[in-house]
């Protein structure tokens, strides 16, 4: 383990957090977490077994009844607590990040101050857990309708954002008085186990929240979403294991909310501000070097400026330093493995060899670290797999057009419906597209979505449910109506 390393890991813990207390897992199985920079092994972690998924379910099961009867205040000051410490930790947190995930520091950094964001944001907005009063029109009766805590809640994250994709389920479930069990992916499981000391610190009683990381993903979870306590699943990952869960999901009929994979269109008309749009997309593509669901997966340029467009975003992606993310000034860390970095060696090949040309990049480098360079591709052919996969990396595939129906309709041609994103001077011709995506969000002359006050998610198979806003909160919340008479 390297030295610049042993500073930042001495205290991050590594081992399950149930019932407020470290332990490790019943069979003491543990797994490595790997540096994607250097490949080599930053610390051991618990492998939780079912025998501790259910230790944290009796946790998080006991600790119920007295989280969900607290005044909505008092868990309110509790999550605010809680940014404010994220916030103090911020530069910790934002280098474990990159030391686990790879990503750049200021990628990092930007992901810390996002994800201590759902904190404030679910302080403030569970305050305003608001009820209905209505009359029914015939029997007269008084419609009394409150929102209840649902339950406990199993969630699991991805590894692409170790923080925030946590903090957008813990936040809200906090917030509606439920208690949880997180799985973190397995790739990044420090940073959440980092987070559990200031959470307590904070004033979150043992219990509300547990942390289980674990190799045996697939038996963990499966056991937890057959428990009878357990009320709702909320996952972020891939369109496949979202699927499965579904599936799970069903025995119990539990509330569900999926933040699935994506196929982003970035449309650039030819009466954009093409600058601004050059801007856009280095953020909406390159952000964590392409391993968002978010990312712009397919770009599309109007014809009239296409030859514009294309020398100024290979410009700016030539120009991007790449190297190990703690390293200050680099802007491109190395992919989350081996497998993320194999699969865009392997799509970036299988376009080339059907008529893409390469403009930058578009070659792995030799020696240690998962890395891969800024790439440009130009003429990407329909057939390419690119097209209907997500790339999650840091590779630009472009394509012309000439109409704006023919690019809506290309646009629309995809099983997923996460985000697009379209450039136009023209507002009008802006939101007549926007409605005529069949996605759940839309960067109109932005290349970013997220924040906390806005509700994010998925059409198609993008997903189920939102997170942020008001109806993040509400996915934790079970609708009661009492018919009076009074
Ligand atoms: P993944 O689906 O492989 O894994 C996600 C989580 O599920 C991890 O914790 C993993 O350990 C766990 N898991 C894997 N197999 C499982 C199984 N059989 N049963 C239960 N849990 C299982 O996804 P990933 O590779 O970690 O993340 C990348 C994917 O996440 C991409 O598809 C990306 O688009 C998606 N994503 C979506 C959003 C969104 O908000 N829509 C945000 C971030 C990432």
């Amino acid at each position: 383990m390297s030295s610049r390393y042993d500073n930042l890991l001495a205290n991050v813990p590594t081992d399950l957090w149930i019932g407020g207390k470290w332990r490790k897992s019943s069979d003491n199985a543990r797994f490595d977490v790997i540096d994607p920079a250097t490949e080599s092994k930053v610390a051991s972690v618990a492998s939780a077994s079912i025998d501790d998924a259910k230790a944290a379910l009796d946790a998080a099961s006991d600790a119920f009844e007295g989280w969900a009867a607290k005044k909505p205040r008092e868990r309110g000051e509790i999550l605010r607590k809680a940014y404010e410490l994220i916030m103090r930790d911020a530069e910790r947190l934002a280098k474990l990040i990159t030391i686990e995930n790879g990503k750049a520091l200021s990628d990092s950094r930007g992901e810390v101050a996002y994800a201590a964001e759902f904190f404030r944001w679910f302080a403030e907005e569970g305050v305003r857990n608001l009820g209905d009063l209505g009359r029914a029109p015939s029997s007269g009766a008084r419609i009394f309708v409150h929102h209840k805590p649902a339950g406990v809640a199993v969630l699991v994250t991805p590894w692409n954002f170790p923080a925030a994709m946590a903090t957008r389920k813990i936040g809200p479930a906090l917030a509606a008085g439920c208690t949880v069990v997180l799985k973190p992916a397995s790739e990044t499981p420090l940073t959440m186990l980092a987070l559990m000391p200031i959470l307590e610190e904070a004033g979150v009683p043992a219990g509300v929240v547990n942390v289980i990381p674990s190799r045996r993903s697939g038996p963990v979870v499966d056991h937890m979403l057959h428990d009878p306590r357990v009320r709702i699943v909320s996952f972020t990952g891939s369109t496949e294991v979202g699927r499965k869960l579904l599936h799970s999901a069903a025995d119990n009929v539990l509330k569900t909310a999926m933040e699935l994979g994506g196929n982003a269109p970035f449309i650039v008309f030819e009466d954009a501000d093409i600058d601004a749009a050059i801007e856009g997309a280095m953020v909406a593509k390159m952000r964590n070097m392409g391993e968002a669901c978010t990312a712009a997966n397919r770009f599309y340029v109007h014809e009239k400026v296409q030859a514009d467009f294309t020398k100024k975003l290979t410009a700016k992606m030539a120009a991007l330093k790449m190297g190990n993310g703690l390293d200050e000034g680099v802007s491109l860390g190395p992919l989350v493995n081996a497998d993320g970095r194999d699969k865009v060696v392997e799509l970036v090949d299988d376009a080339v060899k059907k008529g893409a040309k390469i403009l930058t990049g578009g070659k792995r480098p030799d020696g240690t670290g998962f890395f891969y360079p800024a790439t440009v591709l130009a003429d990407v052919p329909d057939d390419a797999k690119m097209l209907n996969e997500e790339i999650f990396g840091p590779v630009a595939s472009l394509q012309t057009f000439t109409s704006e129906d023919e690019v809506i309709s290309r646009a629309n041609d995809t099983i997923y419906g996460l985000v697009a994103y379209l450039y136009t001077k023209d507002i009008g011709r802006g939101l007549r597209v926007s409605e005529k995506l069949d996605f759940g969000m839309i960067g109109l002359n932005r290349g970013l979505v997220s924040d906390p006050a806005a509700p994010f998610g998925g059409m198609k198979q993008s997903g189920v449910g939102r997170e942020g806003a008001h109806e993040g909160l509400m996915e934790f919340l079970e609708t009661q109506y009492i018919s009076v008479s009074w």
